[in-house]
């Protein structure tokens, strides 16, 4: 028989709650995003009617064509934007989302403050930072943390934590270790990191977001 979408959320549950205990962390420390980019709603609902409210885009234009919806069905639905954002569409990411992981450079805080002070909305923001120092991946670098983290106080965005894709095809731990110290060295107290095929050890390493996509939905066509 075919596992269903609940199934494999009660395993990621479970699996989530084995490595909080492994790392003696409380289990509600950890938030699991349900990353549903390219899904529709008939994948979503199963979800929803299983009690699921925390899910996860990396578009803004696709999340605008499915979540109005689903959200006016489901008040406490929790959108998180995980995907790079342009500048121009700060106005409709703020509309649209209840917290932002992808902050990652001075136009974009610019926008995104001036966004939220018309919204009059103060969303919960992560920095993201480029960990593997990798060319085409977006987030800032290390080095530009701090002069990032002041602007974003000057801009009144409260940045609650950082987050971070390591590079691929390589062991995810010691980007999640670096990721968590520079984290503490801020004060920052969360940590959005771990996807699909390393949120086990994202959560043993301090995340309190994790963001898992195929591992709960089947793989993705593209
Ligand atoms: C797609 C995506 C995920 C989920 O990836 P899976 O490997 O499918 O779990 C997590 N984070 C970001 C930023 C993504 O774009």
């Amino acid at each position: 028989m075919m596992e269903s979408t609940p199934d494999r959320l009660a395993q990621i549950n479970a699996e989530i709650a084995h490595n909080c205990k492994i790392a003696k962390r409380q289990l509600d420390s950890v938030q699991l995003i349900a990353v549903s980019k390219t899904k529709d709603s008939n994948d979503i609902i199963p979800l929803l009617h299983a009690g699921h409210r925390r899910f996860g885009e990396n578009r803004v234009q696709e999340a605008q064509t499915k979540w109005p919806e689903l959200k006016s069905a489901y008040a406490d639905v929790e959108l998180h934007l995980i995907g790079q954002l342009q500048s121009n569409k700060a106005v409709d990411a703020v509309h649209m989302f209840d917290c932002i992981h992808t902050l990652d450079r001075q136009s974009l805080i610019l926008a995104l403050g001036a966004a939220m002070r018309e919204a009059g909305k103060n969303l919960p923001c992560f920095l993201q930072v480029n960990i593997g120092d990798e060319p085409q991946k977006g987030g800032c670098a290390i080095a530009d943390i701090a002069a990032l983290l002041e602007l974003a106080k000057s801009e009144n965005i409260a940045v609650v934590g950082l987050m971070c894709l390591p590079p691929a095809g390589i062991e995810a731990a010691p980007f999640f270790a670096l990721l968590a110290e520079l984290a503490a060295r801020h004060d920052l107290p969360q940590l959005s990191m771990g996807m699909s095929d390393d949120f086990g050890t994202a959560v043993q390493m301090g995340a309190t977001h994790v963001r898992v996509g195929s591992a709960l939905f089947g793989k993705r066509a593209v």
